[in-house]
Order: structure tokens, then C-alpha cells, then sequence
């Protein structure tokens, strides 16, 4: 396995194999770009069926957070952390203290938070061994109550605001009353997102593979739960991808007859030609890491000192950068994730 020639390599400042043979810990971290501040992203813990797996996830993911924080106007810069393992099965306080050692090893350089595997209870047993932690700490939220440090909700205020955008812009309408939204996964996110589209009076569609929880969240916001594969079939305004990556693929895209896809999953295109395969049906797709970045702010506002009225105005910026890529995208003819990349991109070659 090569690291300098991968494909996914795009000179990461640093790429750190992590191993504790006592408690089992087999981790990366990689650290993609500091220029705009110190590198932050959540921990992975997954199944990896290989190394190589694991280090194409965290150096993807890695870069995927520099672009983020840029466009969301962090200063802060990119990157992720994967472990090696089952988080059901192989976690262990040991395999999570050996992690934070290793956080603490980089100086600073690299900020863990939660991810898919990992939980506010996980990020604070790291912070025994490192304080640069984030997504832990208390927070007061609007009517005066508290929450933890989980980021999920303000990632679903972010995706709606954003999906509110581009609304806006490709059905040319305003408000949400009687919009047609499906959701594909209402965990964390999608749950979240499912309350504030029923409060604009949208009327929502759901899947979920766990079917206890779509019900669940069915009952709750009065949607329509169907199964999972039915989610891509729908004649809807809006879909919502708030699941798994690569959701945007040869095969659902020929599928979906949504004008619009705003969701809050990672890495929702299959690959990069995918974006234009949208664009070429009509489809204007919210890039994910733009819209799903109210997550990262509210994580990076819990070390800046959380103010939740802060928190909450700079995630709705997210509605103004996607207004921008829109538009740029309609008039370069070019596909609105390409655009992201490189104004995120050109951000960064700034700054350096
Ligand atoms: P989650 O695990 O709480 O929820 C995901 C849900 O999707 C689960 O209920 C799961 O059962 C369901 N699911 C998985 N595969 C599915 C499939 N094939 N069909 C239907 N449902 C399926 O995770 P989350 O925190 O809500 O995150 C959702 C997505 O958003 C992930 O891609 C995550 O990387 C991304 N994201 C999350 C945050 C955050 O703050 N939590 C921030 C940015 C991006």
C-alpha cells in the first residue's frame, strides 16, 4: 500500500498510523490541511474489511473537512480519524484512552469529535488522555434547556436552512407548506430534519433499514414510512439523503425524479462524475459538505465559547454559500459540486 501515490492522496500534511496492541487499537488519523487553523473532524469506528479501506476513508474524509470548515468560514482546517474495528463489539474504555493518547501525541494539530461508531460518552473518555476534544460539552439551546454535546441538531438546522435554499432557487418558491420530502435514514440527523420539515408544513415520505426507528419518527411528524429501496422511486420535491455515502450513484440518479437532493450524509456522490449526471437531469444537488456543516460550526463554537443565537446565525450563512454556488453553477454550466470544490479550493490557496 502506497500512501504518496493513492488517489485519494492530496498532500496531507501528515498521516498517522496509530497501534496499541494491548488494548487492540488499530486507528489513522489524517491531517489534511492546517492553513486556516487547527485540523477538526470526527473519529470513524467501522468494520473495515482491510487497511486499505480505512486509509482511502480517512483520507477522503480528511479532505472533505478542509472543505468544509473553509466553506463554512471556520478557521479552522481539515481533518479525520478512523479506527479499526466493530464500535459494538470492540470498543473498549482501554481501546478509547489509547486513542486520546495519540490525539494528544499530534499537539494539537488535530481536534477529535464524534463520527458513525463513536459518541459524545466515547469522546469523553479520550478526554482523559487529550484535551483536544470537541462535541462534549453541555449546551444551552434556544428555550433556555440544555443538550449535549452531540452536533446532530444543529446539522439538521443547517440541512434545512439549506434545503430551504434550494427550494428557493430551483422551484422558485418561498415557503414550505405542501412541499413533497423524502428522507432516506432518520437517525440522529434525519430525525431531527424530519420535526423542523413538519413544523414548515412539508409533507414527508421516510425510510429507514432500522424499521423500529422509522416508525418511530413516522408516528412522530405524521410521515409516510416505506422501505428502504422504495425511498428512490417517489414522485417528490425534495430528497433527502440523511444515511450513507455514495447514495448518488449510476443507479438511484437514473431513478429519482426529485428536482431537488438536499441531505445531510457525507460523501453522497459515488464519485465525482455524478455530480454532473444531476445537473444533466435537472437535479440541483446541495453539495453535502456545504450544507451538512452546522454540525462542525456547532462543534467549533463549543471551544470558542458556546453562545447558542452565534451558533445558530452562522449556520443559517449556509443558505447564503449555497445561494452563491447556485448561482455560479447556472452560470459557469458547471455542476454545483465541482464549483464548491474549487471556491473552497481557491479559499484555502488564499489563505496559504
Ligand atoms: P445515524 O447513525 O444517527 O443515522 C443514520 C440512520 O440511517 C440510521 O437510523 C440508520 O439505520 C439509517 N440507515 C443506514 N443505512 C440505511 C439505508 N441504506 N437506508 C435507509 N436508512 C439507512 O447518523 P447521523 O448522525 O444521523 O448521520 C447521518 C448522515 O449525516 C451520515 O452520513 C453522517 O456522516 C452525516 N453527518 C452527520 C452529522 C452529525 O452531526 N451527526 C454531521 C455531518 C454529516
Amino acid at each position: 500500500m502506497h500512501l504518496f501515490d493513492h488517489p485519494d492522496f492530496d498532500g496531507h500534511e501528515q498521516v498517522v498510523f496509530c497501534a496499541d496492541p494491548e488494548s487492540g487499537l488499530r486507528a489513522i488519523i489524517a491531517v489534511h490541511d492546517t492553513t486556516l487553523g487547527p485540523s477538526l473532524g470526527g473519529c470513524r469506528m467501522w468494520p473495515y474489511a482491510s487497511e486499505a479501506e480505512a486509509l482511502r476513508d480517512v483520507l477522503r474524509l480528511s479532505r472533505g473537512m478542509t472543505y468544509k470548515s473553509a466553506l463554512a468560514g471556520l478557521p479552522l482546517g481539515g481533518g479525520k480519524s478512523v479506527i479499526i474495528g466493530n464500535p459494538r463489539t470492540d470498543k473498549t474504555g482501554a481501546l478509547l484512552r489509547a486513542m486520546g493518547r495519540n490525539v494528544e501525541r499530534l499537539g494539537g494539530r488535530y481536534i477529535v469529535a464524534e463520527d458513525s461508531g463513536t459518541g459524545v460518552p466515547d469522546i469523553k473518555t479520550m478526554a482523559q488522555e487529550t484535551a483536544h476534544v470537541s462535541g462534549v460539552v453541555e449546551k444551552t439551546t434556544g428555550n433556555g434547556g440544555t443538550r449535549s454535546g452531540d452536533p446532530s441538531p444543529s446539522t439538521a438546522y443547517g440541512v434545512f436552512v439549506g434545503l430551504k435554499a434550494a427550494v428557493r432557487h430551483r422551484l422558485n418558491r418561498t415557503d414550505l407548506e405542501g412541499l413533497t420530502v423524502a428522507i432516506q435514514g432518520v437517525g440522529s440527523v434525519g430525525g431531527h430534519l424530519a420535526h423542523f420539515l413538519r413544523d414548515a408544513g412539508a409533507r414527508l415520505w421516510i425510510t429507514d433499514i432500522n424499521a423500529e426507528q422509522a416508525r418511530r419518527v413516522a408516528d412522530a411528524v405524521g410521515a409516510t414510512a416505506v422501505a428502504p429501496d422504495a425511498i428512490f422511486d417517489l414522485d417528490v420535491d425534495v430528497f433527502a439523503p440523511c444515511a450513507l455515502g455514495a447514495v448518488l450513484n449510476d443507479d438511484t440518479i437514473a431513478r429519482l425524479t426529485s428536482p431537488v437532493v438536499a441531505g445531510a450524509a457525507n460523501n453522497q456522490l459515488a464519485e465525482e462524475r455524478h455530480g454532473q449526471a444531476l445537473s444533466d437531469r435537472g437535479i440541483l444537488y446541495a453539495p453535502d459538505y456545504v450544507i451538512n456543516a452546522g454540525g462542525v460550526i456547532d462543534v467549533y463554537y463549543e471551544r470558542a465559547g458556546h453562545d447558542h443565537e452565534r451558533v445558530m446565525r452562522h449556520v443559517e450563512s449556509i443558505a447564503d454559500t449555497l445561494t452563491e454556488i447556485f448561482a455560479r453553477a447556472d452560470a459557469e454550466h458547471r455542476p454545483t459540486a465541482a464549483v464548491a470544490d474549487r471556491m473552497a479550493r481557491q479559499k484555502v490557496g488564499r489563505a496559504r
